[in-house]
């Protein structure tokens, strides 16, 4: 059981955290939300390069639901066919022993449709998209939705490092190559019966002959492949490039899932460089470690509300200017 500890207002403890160095001087920032908006708006002006983190907070803020109306709309049958305990939203119903293939298939292809298919840009990614596209800029990203390439973000600025809802992968991952899925979704889409897709459309691995997966890191099978393995070097050629320059770190929507891949190493560059200031924005968990001094504004807004008023903050500064 984990102890309740009790905390000075305003304080957060995370020194309990099973994921490895969080910081220990986590607080909530009292300036009030317009001071932040205009420290984050001089950030981003100032800045040579910017270098986004994205987490599931950035696609909720922006309207990808996995719950409520969204869920219920979308995935009636299911819900029906499975039971509303295990099917509540679409992340717990992720997680349900489809029993057959073309249960497991009926399922994801659905998935898929809803959250990587059908939707077009979300405005608060092309917002985000205006916001950065000046300025030399890369996105670090556990999303799997696809949303910042469809606002416009060219492929070698962007690493997704946990997959693509449009891709499948050998299940054992017995060969590092992932395959395009969209179109085999819609077919299953069309196909779909009673939740089931029919036999003949269950993939299988070109190499083994075995089941396919979503190309989605949920257990050590995950491939790698060789886009993958390029973004990466995409990255870190960025980080290297700009590592004298005036960096901002904008952290968007990054909660306590999976902290190891964009927040922890973003609070270890901020330590690492002097000269790199981060914003950090989320509607319930925007805590920066206090040591970090003026150098970090943690925004706990809804993000959407919060980018439209710093890209206002800007060009209101560029008329003053002119
Ligand atoms: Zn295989």
């Amino acid at each position: 059981m984990i102890k309740k500890v009790v905390l000075p207002k305003g304080r957060v403890d995370f020194t309990q955290f099973l994921s490895g160095m969080p910081a220990r001087d986590y607080v909530f920032q009292n300036e009030p939300y317009d001071e932040q908006i205009k420290e984050a708006a001089g950030f981003i002006r100032d800045a040579d390069a910017i270098i986004i983190g994205a987490g599931a907070g950035l696609s909720t803020a922006a309207g990808l639901n996995y719950g409520g109306k969204r869920f219920t709309d979308n995935f009636a049958e299911f819900i029906e066919k499975y039971g509303s305990e295990y099917m509540r939203d679409m992340y717990s119903s992720g997680f349900y022993p489809f029993p057959t293939e073309e249960a497991k298939w009926g399922y994801w292809s659905k998935h898929a449709y809803v959250n990587r298919i059908e939707p077009e840009a979300f405005p608060l990614y092309e917002a985000l998209y205006k916001l950065v596209k000046d300025k030399p800029h890369f996105v670090l990203t556990t999303n799997v939705d696809h949303q910042f390439w469809k606002a416009g973000f060219a492929d070698e600025d962007i690493f997704a490092t946990q997959g693509d809802y449009g891709e499948i992968q050998c299940e054992k991952g017995c060969h590092d190559k992932v395959y395009d899925a969209i179109d085999i979704f819609k077919q299953m889409n069309q196909a779909r019966k009673d939740c089931l897709i029919p036999s003949y459309m269950v993939p299988k691995c070109p190499v083994c002959g075995g089941s396919m997966a979503m190309h989605l890191r949920s257990d050590r099978y995950f491939v790698e492949e060789e886009h993958w393995h390029e973004a990466a070097r995409h990255y870190a050629a960025f980080l290297k490039e700009h590592k004298n320059d005036n960096v901002v770190l904008l952290e968007l929507g990054v909660g306590f899932n999976t902290p190891i891949i964009i927040r922890f190493p973003f609070e270890k560059m901020m330590r690492e460089h002097e000269n790199w200031v981060m914003v950090r924005m989320n509607l319930e968990e925007a805590v920066v470690p206090e040591s970090l001094g003026k150098r970090a504004v943690g925004i706990n807004e809804d993000i959407a509300k919060s980018i439209e008023d710093i890209a206002k903050s800007i060009n209101d500064g560029k008329r003053v200017d002119e």
